[in-house]
């Protein structure tokens, strides 16, 4: 249904303006570590496709129409609702991480480490909210290239990335950050 891509194209659009103000301030000032594997490269560039190019191919064109399966319309309303808790989490979270996120993992040289907001409940906002997107995404994409790759690369992506994340800000924080870990959830 062309209303379900409109959503799925809207709340694109959404995520890229909350996290703009915050691309500027990761890039800026000194980092004291940083750790970007090959295997996580190549999996962002993946996560990419699954979430950009295959979803505008699928959108633009008939191309990948034999892929397509047909849910009831509460389904897709479903995929409606979850997209926008998504994009609620990821709002939350940019907002209280500010400029302590950044796309890869990083530590800055002013970075502190953050315990409240969403983070006094969810240990992982950000990958929460990509985890909700991807199965909205199922729902709202009714194609089997254009839907359910996202979820599927992105297990392997979280599984790496938070193993390195916790290791990284276990290296910078000590028992800070892992008496942080005994108070919230893994998500
Ligand atoms: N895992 C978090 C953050 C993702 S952004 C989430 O899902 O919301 C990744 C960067 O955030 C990492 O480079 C790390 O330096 C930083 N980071 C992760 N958790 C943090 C925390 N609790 N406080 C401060 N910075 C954090």
């Amino acid at each position: 249904m062309t209303l379900f891509k409109i959503v799925y194209w809207a709340a694109l659009i959404i995520e890229g303006m909350i996290r703009s103000p915050y691309q500027k301030t990761a890039k800026a000032g000194a980092k004291t570590d940083r750790r970007v594997s090959p295997t996580e490269m190549v999996l962002l560039a993946l996560l990419t496709v699954v979430m950009l190019v295959i979803p505008l191919i699928y959108t633009l064109t008939h191309w990948l129409d034999f892929a397509n399966y047909y849910l009831p319309a509460w389904m897709g309303w479903s995929g409606v609702f979850l997209m926008a808790c998504a994009l609620l989490i990821f709002w939350r979270a940019h907002a209280d991480l500010k400029s302590n996120w950044s796309p890869t993992l990083e530590i800055r040289a002013d970075h502190t480490l953050v315990t409240g907001g969403i983070y006094a409940f969810i240990r992982h906002p950000k990958y929460a909210s990509e985890l909700v997107w991807a199965v909205a995404q199922i729902l709202l994409l009714q194609n089997w290239l254009a839907g359910p790759l996202h979820l599927i690369f992105f297990i392997p992506f979280y599984l790496l990335r938070v193993q390195a994340e916790e290791k990284m800000m276990l290296d910078a924080f000590g028992d800070e950050y892992r008496h942080y870990m005994h108070k919230t959830g893994g998500a």
